[in-house]
């Protein structure tokens, strides 16, 4: 399905995203003393959390433009706030379906169901995926569509397989007009 050449590509893409994340995450910090130095920063817990396991592992890709509708979907919508385990790769799970690549997302995910013992996996994968190459890559909004249903059923079968209890939920997120500004859109894939 994919090419060696196009999966080289990503996953050099991807440490080099990374990478750069890190020396501006650095560079960031250093030109921000007064942050780091002047203040105490301190962010309240909810005493639940206390706790050392919770109820879902959710995985989402990392773009920017869904972060917020995200937070919001797991924390409200779900009721999860608090009570999950967050990875944000690109691409969701476009490399849990690349049998070159799944193997070390699983032992990621090992860790979430082993150590916090979680019941279930939330995927989100979302329309005009630049891991994917955007929506233009597809040729139509049907076939990009049924390429994300593919992955993320294909997905939801490999963890059924490994992990037999869990329950894995599967969602497409995609950016729709209302009015002057933009609203995301989750659609729950059966
Ligand atoms: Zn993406």
């Amino acid at each position: 399905m994919y090419t060696t050449k196009k999966k080289y590509i990503f996953v050099v893409f991807t440490a080099q995203l990374l990478l750069i994340t890190t020396i501006w995450g650095c560079s960031y910090n250093k030109t921000s003393p007064d942050i780091l130095y002047d203040q105490q920063i301190a962010t309240p817990l909810n005493p639940q959390t206390y706790r050392s396991d919770c109820d879902t592992l959710l995985i989402t890709c990392i773009d920017y433009r869904y972060a917020v509708a995200n937070q919001e979907f797991i924390n409200e919508t779900l009721g999860l706030k608090d009570n999950y385990d967050h990875i944000s790769i690109p691409g969701s799970i476009y490399n849990l379906v690349n049998p070159e690549t799944q193997g070390l997302l699983f032992s990621k995910f090992e860790l979430s169901v082993r150590l916090h013992l979680i019941k279930r996996i939330v995927i989100i994968s979302h329309i005009d995926c630049g891991a994917y190459g955007g929506s233009a890559s597809f040729g139509s909004e049907i076939a990009e569509r049924e390429t994300l249903i593919t992955d993320l059923t294909n997905a939801r079968r490999l963890l059924i397989e490994k992990y037999p209890t869990l329950e894995v939920n599967l969602y497409i997120e995609s950016l729709a007009k209302e009015g002057d500004g933009l609203k995301v859109n989750f659609e729950k894939i059966p």
